[in-house]
């Protein structure tokens, strides 16, 4: 069944560069995240980088943390392993820190945060039907599930929900809203929990994450109460938890799509299945969406960890779903508990059962409304629905039968005990749990080291992926950066050397297609190293 995209639907926002261009912040496609324009569209923004870049500058131990992520992850990703074996569930803890009335949101529009990070992280949402065909098979199952916390950190009982009233009018990203002494709430031990909160934040933002391997006292995520959840305060455009789900991807190590290097060609989100993108896309984009020579496909728009309205963005690619997994191996490793895939979310009915119309021939259609055992039987392909025409939707696809309705409050889970029911199975899953973290067993170097920048072979800047992040680390550790200098010139010297010989070799007749490939190897190296090297010197000039 195809895609249900309504065309020419009324509410549909301009392309983001139609947008920028009429806000008159700048020609050509100048698309940095400002939070609100005069345009009156809310945009998304996201304040995980600023937080990056205050860590950097002053938590001395932070940028040899984030090497030991990005090494682990690096050595995870090249040997193959995908990290835990079957379904991780993970205990959040809720932090509602209050001024007003409405900012202490109900335990309803908590709970509806959860459903939707259940479904995302699990590839069920019932809008994955929006991703393009093109990047279809791209999309992929976390194997990550939330629940609140029933036991706190002294082993009572609990609902998972702190709340705390407050006197602060509105939090920044400064970490305040995480400490009771500035009138927020302390953190739950990180080791044992994921925690969120959920308060008034100024400034146009949406919400903030800390990458692994931060400070402990302030390790989660903090969201803004009206971004939170889908019912209660949560307003649109960000009203579908998306916000949540963003940042918790990087809570679990996802970087922006983009690359975090403003509107440029060159960064990277270390993840090889998402294209290259020039800057965020905001609002609500339409396929096609070209950048950085990326066509025909485009950007990745529809991804979680682009800057895109909630409704708009569906998916994590199998390689986010990388990184996130080794995450779990590594920084993370102590948290969570492993449980079976197929006893993950389980079958949901979130509508009245008896309102529902089937219509098919009565011999062979049959099911049981008990929500616990709802089972279809039914050929997926010719299976059909009568309810209010024009809204109840379904996907067929054997592999993911899904049911929602235009509103996006019907949905369908199975319990995966139907194998032509059965949720998407991420490859390699049999493959051993891999739990070395802090150990080198089958890698002979790590590309990232201290400060954020390897030798050779391959590697790439990974923490300062800006060169506003240059800057801060330049600023607090000189002596690397210098000595990462003088090391990037000795390199690109030697690749620049070892080019010319190949262009006279070519000059002289066509190379063979395995010298022709490690050219290209080098150009792409040199290419990454000269980045590098202008991202650490321009604060120089
Ligand atoms: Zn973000």
């Amino acid at each position: 069944m195809a895609a249900r995209k309504k065309p020419g639907k009324a509410t549909r926002r301009p392309k983001s560069a139609n947008l920028t261009s009429r806000s008159g912040t700048g020609g050509g496609r100048a698309r940095r995240a400002q939070g609100r324009t005069d345009s009156s569209e809310p945009r998304r923004c996201c304040g995980t980088d600023m937080v990056h870049e205050r860590l950097l500058r002053e938590a001395p131990g932070y940028a040899d943390g984030r090497a030991a992520v990005e090494n682990h992850c690096w050595r995870m990703t090249r040997a193959g392993m995908t990290g835990r074996s079957g379904c991780t569930e993970i205990p959040v803890v809720v932090h509602v820190v209050h001024r007003t009335a409405a900012e202490n949101i109900s335990e309803q529009q908590i709970e509806s945060q959860i459903d939707v990070l259940n479904a995302d992280f699990r590839k069920k949402n019932a809008d994955i039907s929006k991703v393009p065909a093109a990047f279809s098979t791209l999309a992929d199952d976390s194997r990550i599930v939330f629940k609140l916390a029933s036991e706190d950190p002294d082993g009572n009982p609990t609902s998972g929900i702190t709340r705390r009233s407050t006197s602060v009018s509105g939090f920044s990203h400064d970490d305040s809203v995480k400490f009771h002494s500035s009138g927020g709430t302390d953190a739950w031990p990180r080791d044992r929990y994921l925690n969120i909160w959920v308060c008034q934040l100024s400034g146009g933002l949406l919400g903030y994450a800390q990458f692994p391997g931060g400070p402990a006292d302030t390790d989660g995520v903090v969201i803004l109460h009206s971004a939170f959840g889908t019912t209660g305060t949560a307003a649109a455009p960000f009203d579908k938890g998306r916000t949540t789900t963003h940042e918790i991807g990087h809570w679990l190590n996802l970087r922006h799509i983009w690359g975090d290097d403003g509107t440029g060609c060159s960064g990277s989100d270390f993840v090889a299945d998402t294209p290259n993108q020039g800057g965020p896309n905001y609002g609500t984009p339409t396929f096609p969406s070209e950048s950085c020579g990326n066509g025909p496909h485009g950007d990745m728009f529809m991804n979680y960890m682009d800057y895109v309205d909630d409704e708009a963005m569906v998916m994590f690619t199998t390689g986010q779903v990388s990184r996130m997994q080794a995450a779990l191996d590594g920084p993370r490793s102590g948290l969570g508990s492993g449980v079976a895939c197929e006893q993950g979310p389980k079958l949901k009915v979130v509508d009245d059962p008896a309102s529902l119309k089937f219509r098919d021939d009565p011999a062979t259609l049959k099911f049981s409304d008990d929500p616990a055992t709802l089972k279809f039987s039914d050929d997926p392909a010719t299976l059909k629905f009568l309810d209010d025409p024009g809204t109840l939707k379904f996907i067929d696809d054997p592999g993911t039968l899904k049911f929602f309705d235009d509103s996006g409050s019907l949905k369908f889970f199975d319990d995966g005990s139907d194998p032509r029911l059965d949720p998407i199975k991420s490859p390699g899953l049999d493959k051993p749990p891999h739990s070395d973290f802090g150990g080198d067993p089958g890698w002979p170097s790590f590309p990232f080291r201290q400060g954020g920048y390897g030798g050779g072979g391959g590697a790439m800047p990974f923490v300062l992926s800006t060169p506003h992040h240059s800057s801060a680390w330049a600023g607090s550790y000189p002596g690397a950066a210098q000595a990462r200098v003088a090391q990037l010139e000795q390199q690109l010297s030697l690749l620049h050397e070892q080019l010319s010989q190949a262009q006279q070799a070519q000059a002289a007749g066509p190379l063979s297609p395995t010298d022709q490939a490690t050219v290209e190897r080098m150009q792409q190296e040199f290419q990454r190293l000269q980045a590098e090297y202008q991202q650490l010197t321009q604060g120089e000039r």
